[in-house]
C-alpha cells in the first residue's frame, strides 16, 4: 500500500497528529502512599505545604558565643560566660547584660541573646571571653522559620520527588507521601523467527532484541515491565497472550502489525473488542503502529524492526507512560544542531535520523551515526539523538539546522566543566 492511501478508512497521520491522538487519550493512574525511602523519582500526588517552622527556633549559624549585640559595642570587651549550649541543648535561663553563652552551630539561642560572635573573633580568659569585634544585631543568627513556616507552599501535585524535595519532606516530619502509581507494562514479542537470547543457535532464527530494549526503556522511566515472552504468529496464541497482558496498565507488542500474511496483531486486538485509534504514521522508521484501546487499556502495537520499535516507543509510548505516572513534562529535550551532510528524501514522511552530536568551534553538529535502515541496531546503539526531518522537507543543505531529540537519559559529562 502506498503512502497516503486509505486503509480500513484511515489515512496515514502525521507524527504530531499521532502524538496528539495517543497522548490525548492517556490519563494519570491512581495514587498510592509510599514511605519516604521509596519516594525518590516518583511524582507527587498531593499538594505539600509546611505545617512546621524550620528552623523551629532562632539558633546559631556558628560555633562561638551568643551575646547581646549592644554589650559588644565598645569591642574589644570582656564578658562573663554563663551557659554552655551544644546543639540539641535548650538554654535554661535568660542572658543577662554583660554575659555571653558558649554556643555551637544549630543550638537554640538563649533568651535575651540577639547575635553570635564566632569563636575565631574571641579569646577565652579563664571563665570569661574576650570579644575582639563588635557584633551587629542578628549576626550569625538563623531565624526561626527563615526556611519555611506553617503554610509555606512546598510543592504542587505533579512535582517530581527529586532528592531535595524528599529531604524537605523529611524536614517537615513526613514519613509517607502520596504519589502516582507506576504502570505495570506488558511487553510481548511476536514472530515465528524469534528466540530468547540464550536460545540463539546457528539456525537462521534471531533473538527477540525488542523485548529487552523495551524492558530497559521501561525501567529507565520507572515503569514496571512485565515480560510476556514471544508469541508465534498464530492468532489464537497471540490472543491468549494479549488476554494475559491486559491485566497490566498498558501493553506493548512488537512485530506483526504490518501488511504481511502473518501480521495478526490488529485483527486479534479488534477481536478482543479493541478500538483501533490509529494505524499508520507518516514517519520513517516506524510507519505501521497500531494504537488500540482494549477495555480501557492502551495497547501499543509497535512495528517489529528494532529501530522502528525503539523510535516509535520514544515518540509515543514513553510520553504516554510518563503521563500515566503523573509527569507533566513528558518529552525528551530537543537541541538545535547543524546537520553535517546534505540529506535528501521524498516528501510525505518525517524522518528520524540517528545522529551523533559534536561541538565544533562552539557549534553543535549532528552527523549520522551509521546506516539508517530500520533493522540496523548498531547505529542506534551509537546515537546521541534523533534528528527530526519534517515530512514536507525534501532536502537539507549541509549546515542546515535540525531539531535533535536527545536520547541519552541523565547523561554524564566527561569533564567537570568548571
Ligand atoms: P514484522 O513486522 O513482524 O514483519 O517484523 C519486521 C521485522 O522485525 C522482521 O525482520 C522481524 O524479524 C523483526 N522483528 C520482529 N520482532 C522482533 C523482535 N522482537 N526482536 C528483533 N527483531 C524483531
Ligand atoms: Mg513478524
Amino acid at each position: 500500500m502506498r503512502e497516503g492511501q486509505v486503509e480500513a478508512g484511515r489515512m496515514s497521520v502525521s507524527v504530531a497528529e499521532a502524538r496528539e491522538l495517543i497522548l490525548g487519550s492517556i490519563a494519570p493512574l491512581g495514587t498510592e502512599t509510599v514511605a519516604l525511602g521509596e519516594a525518590g523519582g516518583r511524582v507527587l500526588a498531593e499538594e505539600v505545604r509546611s505545617t512546621v517552622w524550620i528552623p523551629p527556633l532562632d539558633n546559631s549559624a556558628m560555633d562561638g558565643y551568643a551575646v547581646r549585640a549592644e554589650d559588644t559595642a565598645g569591642a574589644p570587651v570582656t564578658l562573663a560566660v554563663g551557659e554552655d549550649l551544644p546543639a540539641g541543648k535548650r538554654s535554661q535561663r535568660k542572658l543577662v547584660p554583660g554575659e555571653a553563652a558558649r554556643i555551637m552551630t544549630g543550638a537554640a539561642l538563649p533568651e535575651g541573646a540577639d547575635a553570635v560572635v564566632m569563636v575565631e573573633d574571641t579569646e577565652t580568659e579563664g571563665g570569661r571571653v574576650r570579644i575582639h569585634k563588635a557584633a551587629s544585631l542578628g549576626q550569625h543568627v538563623r531565624r526561626a522559620g527563615e526556611d519555611v513556616r506553617p503554610g509555606t507552599p512546598i510543592a504542587p501535585p505533579g512535582a517530581v520527588l527529586r532528592p531535595p524535595l524528599v529531604g524537605m519532606l523529611a524536614a517537615l516530619g513526613r514519613a509517607v507521601v502520596a504519589v502516582r502509581a507506576r504502570p505495570r507494562v506488558a511487553v510481548l514479542a511476536t514472530g515465528d523467527e524469534l528466540v530468547e537470547p540464550d536460545r540463539l543457535r546457528d539456525d537462521g532464527r534471531i533473538a527477540s532484541s525488542n523485548s529487552w530494549a523495551l524492558c530497559a526503556a521501561l525501567r529507565e522511566i520507572g515503569a514496571e515491565p512485565v515480560y510476556l515472552g514471544i508469541a508465534p504468529d498464530e492468532p489464537a496464541e497471540i490472543e491468549a497472550r494479549f488476554r494475559a497482558a491486559l491485566a497490566c496498565d498498558a501493553v506493548i507488542s512488537s512485530g506483526g502489525v504490518s501488511v504481511g500474511d502473518r501480521d495478526w496483531i490488529k485483527q486479534v486486538l479488534v477481536g478482543l473488542g479493541g478500538e483501533m485509534r490509529l494505524w499508520r504514521v507518516a514517519m520513517r522508521p516506524g510507519a505501521p503502529l497500531a494504537f488500540v484501546r482494549v477495555g480501557g487499556k492502551p495497547v501499543f502495537g509497535l512495528p517489529g524492526n528494532p529501530v522502528s520499535t525503539y523510535v516509535t516507543f520514544e515518540q509515543f509510548v514513553r510520553p504516554s507512560l510518563l503521563r500515566m505516572m503523573g509527569h507533566t513534562n513528558v518529552y525528551r529535550p530537543v537541541a538545535s544542531a547543524r546537520f553535517d551532510a546534505e540529506y535528501k528524501k521524498p516528501a510525505g514522511r518525517a524522518h528520524f535520523v540517528r545522529v551523533v552530536l559534536e561541538t565544533r568551534a562552539g557549534e553543535l553538529w549532528a552527523r549520522e551515526s551509521g546506516a539508517q535502515g530500520s533493522n540496523i541496531l548498531l547505529s542506534l546503539v551509537g546515537a546521541d539523538g534523533l534528528a527530526f526531518v519534517p515530512a514536507e522537507t525534501t532536502r537539507l543543505e549541509r549546515g542546515e539546522r535540525v531539531a535533535v531529540q536527545l536520547l541519552r537519559d541523565g547523561s554524564l559529562a566527561a569533564e567537570p566543566g568548571f
